[in-house]
């Protein structure tokens, strides 16, 4: 890899509101058919009409549901969007905003490429930031670089442009604050992991013989509970799920799904959106600061 990247994990110990043991996130990235589009070219192929309308399951089918438990039990998340779902499924994402729930950056067209230049990246963000305004009529303020990839000057380039958080890294289980040069950066890092990712479990493609996983909810929902009981344990700490209304919108899986939701909710998690958090988080450390400057 050429470019380092070191967040910093300065996870001071946060004390989360109402003392909860833990911040949980459900999140979603709303990738449609862009997910596989996107692995594809990065390897250089196509994708064929079967994993085509895979991605469409999630607008068409999986999305409802998602939204429909989040209502059940009554809280907020934050769905990643790339433009180009924006502009594809506009009535989709608008649905999402009408429910209360946060629309975040995730490239323009799920751009997963490792060798772009901090001017292109510049333009996807420009690009991405107009197709979800439009729609939402409030400009962003987080983002996940589509299968996680930022470069050395994502988060500065993300600082320059307002955004309050970044949600890519998988260094700790911390909510931290990015430095640079020894300096802390106005922005957040919420670090999600492959282990509470449905992608992990679910995703599955006839294009690629060594992609054939499928494992069984009673699998998935344990490895969950097990991380959530375990960081919860510990204190302090964030839980993000990254999920994908084409993976967990299965009817079997947004069941599971929310008996896990009425689980945490019933074992001291704090489930709020990412924005949510990391506007708590910028406090905290505000906060801390001042509280030094006062003792000096
Ligand atoms: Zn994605």
């Amino acid at each position: 890899m050429s470019d380092k990247i070191d967040g910093r994990t300065n996870g001071l110990s946060i004390t989360w509101p109402g003392k909860s043991r833990i911040a949980v996130m459900i999140t979603f990235d709303f990738d449609a058919e862009f997910l596989r589009i996107s692995r594809a070219a990065a390897k250089g192929t196509t994708i064929g009409f079967s994993d085509y309308s895979r991605g469409q399951y999630g607008p068409h089918e999986g999305l409802k549901r998602c939204l429909d438990i989040l209502d059940v039990h009554d809280i907020k998340s934050t769905f990643f969007v790339p433009g180009i779902v924006a502009g594809r499924y506009g009535r989709e994402v608008e649905n999402i905003c009408e429910h209360g729930h946060e629309i975040a950056a995730h490239g323009y067209l799920h751009e997963s490429k490792k060798d772009i230049s901090r001017k292109e990246e510049a333009e996807i963000l420009k690009k991405s930031e107009a197709a979800l305004t439009g729609i939402t009529g409030k400009r962003p303020v987080g983002h996940r670089g589509p299968e996680s990839v930022i470069h050395s000057f994502t988060p500065e380039l993300l600082v320059e442009r307002g955004y309050l958080y970044s949600s890519s890294m998988k260094d700790c289980d911390w909510a931290y604050q990015w430095e640079k040069d020894g300096r802390k950066l106005p922005l957040v890092e919420l670090p999600c992991d492959v282990t509470m990712d449905d992608f992990t479990y679910y995703y599955f493609t006839f294009s690629n013989p060594a992609v054939r996983s499928m494992y069984t909810n009673r699998e998935v929902f344990g490895n969950w509970k097990a991380e959530f009981d375990g960081l919860a344990e510990e204190g302090n700490k964030i839980f993000i799920l990254k999920l994908h209304p084409q993976m967990i919108g299965r009817a079997s899986r947004i069941s599971a799904l929310g008996r896990f939701i009425a689980y945490m909710k019933s074992h001291d998690a704090w489930i709020a959106t990412c924005e949510e958090v990391a506007g708590y988080v910028l406090g905290q450390h505000r906060l801390d600061s001042a509280k030094g400057d006062v003792l000096r």
